[in-house]
């Protein structure tokens, strides 16, 4: 779950009259009319009706989810919002679920001899994103390219002079900035450094396959996570070309393993501070690996729900404000209680979307940009609506100036502070401390 938490609505709704582009960054008066319309008690109904057990947790693909999107079309269309994707409030997300299985065995042989052999969740995990009832890894050759990351504006490349084309790369978790503070964002850890962006920077390499090296420090968690997660089926958003494009295996190795095959391959652990020194050579392992990953693949239909104010001035350009209103559905029991009706998580943030419509439809003052509310879904299984929504955008993402997300609104009562998770991302964030600071 990605907890971006914006504690104040009011606090979102400001952000809409900063100033643009300008150094100093000043703030003109909220509309109070328009604040005085965040209503508390209609607030809380939408909470109400959407956490209800009627609602089944919201799951998509189930009646939860027909009764949510459902829901949304009715309170956007009850406020006088267009729809926002053409005629229609809903944009349909192809999704396919995954369940990738590896041989139980993984075996590194070594150029001049000898192997290591890993074992399936103890050792290892792989799984392939291709949409394909069986892959196949073939005599692949190991590289070990440090943290897998191209970035020229931190001028590091780990894949300069590297030809990766049927080779498997092995590479380390997190990125320069973990290990020594003057590289990339510090300890601040950049997107390069997430296991996601690994594995598609491997792609984009053209690489046969990638194998994370599991580190508990940098990863921030403990091998027994990568394992539980990695052994679940995995949805996601189905693309044309069936993800080919994506690298056959994609996994992690624990660091046992990663020891031995470093020693099989006639190499220290020196390797790994060489690798966390900026001007790092990818290093031939001198090994190759083999693995065959068999799929069951289930096919089905999720929906985001779009809406939209036309701007007066400026329509073509436009602000998203997002909650995502997918939650966990039906589950095993807690107190005898199987419904996981994701009150907080995130009925709050679809109530403050909804709440925010119809501040901006009552307010004198008409928004020169277009505002466009989108809700959508799959976030809980993988940020895949939005992810699908960026993908796929139905206003171009060029005249899009922010998108303002809600994942749980705060609970505690009301507080000064407001939080940003992946600080230093984004300049929005400097009009929010003007606000905070208020
Ligand atoms: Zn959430």
């Amino acid at each position: 779950m990605k907890k971006t938490i914006l504690y104040l609505a009011a606090a979102g709704f400001c952000l809409m009259a900063c100033k643009q582009g300008g150094e100093t960054k000043t703030i003109a008066p909220p509309d109070s009319a328009a604040i005085k319309m965040i209503n508390e008690s209609s607030f809380a109904e939408h909470i109400r009706v959407l956490a209800s057990d009627e609602f089944q947790g919201r799951k998509p693909f189930t009646a939860g989810e027909t009764k949510s999107i459902n829901y949304l079309r009715a309170q956007f269309s009850r406020l006088g919002l267009k729809p926002g994707n053409g005629d229609s409030y809903f944009q349909e997300v192809p999704m396919v679920e995954l369940k990738s299985v590896p041989e139980s065995k993984m075996i590194f042989k070594g150029a001049a001899g000898g192997e290591v052999t890993a074992n399936y969740l103890t050792d290892f995990v792989a799984g392939t994103r291709r949409v394909q009832p069986a892959v196949i890894l073939n005599n692949s050759d190991l590289v070990f390219a440090g943290y897998g990351i191209v970035a020229p504006e931190f001028k590091w490349n780990d894949y300069a002079g590297l030809d990766v084309k049927g080779k498997t790369v092995v590479v380390m978790i997190n990125d320069p900035g973990f290990a020594d503070s003057t590289l990339f964002r510090g300890k601040n850890m950049t997107y390069y450094g997430r296991w996601t962006y690994k594995f598609e920077e491997a792609a984009r390499q053209g690489a046969a396959g990638i194998l994370i090296i599991h580190d508990t420090e940098p990863a921030a968690y403990p091998w027994s996570v990568v394992r539980s997660g990695w052994s679940k089926s995995k949805l996601q958003a189905e693309e044309k070309d069936n993800n080919m494009s994506r690298a056959i295996v994609e996994g992690w190795i624990s660091m046992d393993i990663a020891r031995s095959l470093l020693k099989l391959g006639g190499q220290s652990e020196a390797i790994f501070a060489a690798a966390r020194k900026p001007g790092f050579k990818a290093v031939d392992l001198k090994l190759h690996t083999s693995l065959k990953i068999t799929n069951t693949i289930k096919k089905s239909i999720s929906n985001n729900v779009v809406a939209i104010i036309p701007g007066t001035k400026r329509p073509q350009e436009n602000i998203i404000y997002s909650a995502h209103w997918d939650h966990l559905g039906i589950g095993e029991k807690v107190n005898g209680d199987s419904i996981y009706n994701g009150a907080v998580d995130n009925a709050t943030g679809v109530a403050a979307l909804l709440e925010l419509a119809a501040a901006f439809q009552k307010s004198a003052h008409r928004p020169e940009r277009s505002v466009v509310f989108v809700s959508f879904t799959g976030e809980e299984q993988g940020l895949i609506g939005s992810e699908y929504y960026a993908k796929h955008p139905v206003y171009p993402v060029g005249q899009t100036v922010a998108d303002i997300n809600m994942d749980m609104m705060g609970i505690a009562g009301r507080t000064r502070d407001i939080v940003v998770y992946g600080y230093g991302q984004s300049d929005l964030e400097d009009y929010a401390e003007v606000s905070a600071k208020k």
